[in-house]
């Protein structure tokens, strides 16, 4: 009894990344939001802007699940393939403006490999105020990963495309093991690390739910927790997240 009190708790990288973003969110003024992970075609693809055929609510990218006809169900529910989900849950029964993330496990129907699972994490951030820029969304994402990697780091955005944002951006930060430099494996060479994607909320989007486009200006980003948690340890492979195998536990 006295040898097992002595033991150090050990805690799963990927809840201890989780605890730190709720932490640091929860200080920006961030209300913690959670959904459910079984989710209706609404939520998680019309409503967000996703066009009926595109091919992200195909059979190979999606969980979908039949209706149980015993407690009379009616349409396809689907594994949430993102937690954006949530924003428009929270949207639609919240007045801005208001800040929100909603950290939780997202799913999708693909072959595992080092780089992909079929279940992962992801955070996703919304705020909803009047005259909001590009501008206050980098230094919200400035201000995070300063301090969840507890060093300066340079933000840098890129243009993309996601239909619930315009204008789109992909988010990258310097990396934080070659201090930019481009000299190290973790960044390829490139000095910079893909982190996260965001953008301007769509108007489409906050119309959708009832909110004034011309009165109410958002962003919204989001990322990999999962990705987050290999780069900050180090860990090549994120099939060992879920492996269940001590050996990586115990090692924090
Ligand atoms: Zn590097």
């Amino acid at each position: 009894m006295q040898e097992q009190e002595k033991k150090p708790i050990h805690i799963h990288p990927l809840t201890r990344v989780i605890d730190d973003m709720n932490r640091i969110f929860f200080e920006m003024g961030f209300t913690l939001v959670d959904g459910p992970e079984l989710e209706d075609e609404y939520h998680n693809f019309d409503a967000l802007n996703v066009p009926k055929d595109h091919p992200a609510r195909d059979m190979q990218d999606t969980f979908w699940i039949k209706p149980n006809k015993n407690f009379g169900e009616k349409g396809d529910k689907l594994m949430r393939t993102q937690t954006s989900a949530v924003q428009i849950r929270f949207m639609e029964n919240n007045k801005p403006p208001f800040k929100m993330v909603c950290p939780g496990k997202v799913f999708r129907n693909e072959a595992t490999d080092a780089r992909h699972e079929a279940m992962f994490h992801h955070c996703e951030g919304l705020l909803v105020a009047k005259n909001v820029s590009l501008a206050d969304l980098k230094s919200t994402i400035n201000t995070f990963f300063d301090k969840f990697l507890k060093k300066n780091v340079d933000v840098r955005f890129r243009t993309s495309y996601f239909p619930f944002v315009e204008p789109g951006v992909e988010i990258d930060v310097s990396c934080f093991k070659c201090k930019g430099e481009g000299k190290c494996q973790l960044c390829g060479g490139s000095g910079w690390l893909e982190l996260a994607g965001a953008g301007m909320v769509h108007p489409k989007v906050l119309n959708e739910v009832g909110i004034d486009s011309n009165e109410w200006k958002g962003f919204a980003f989001g990322f990999g927790v999962d990705r987050l948690v290999m780069l900050k340890y180090e860990i090549d492979d994120i099939r060992l997240l879920y492996s269940g195998d001590l050996r990586l536990v115990n090692q924090f």
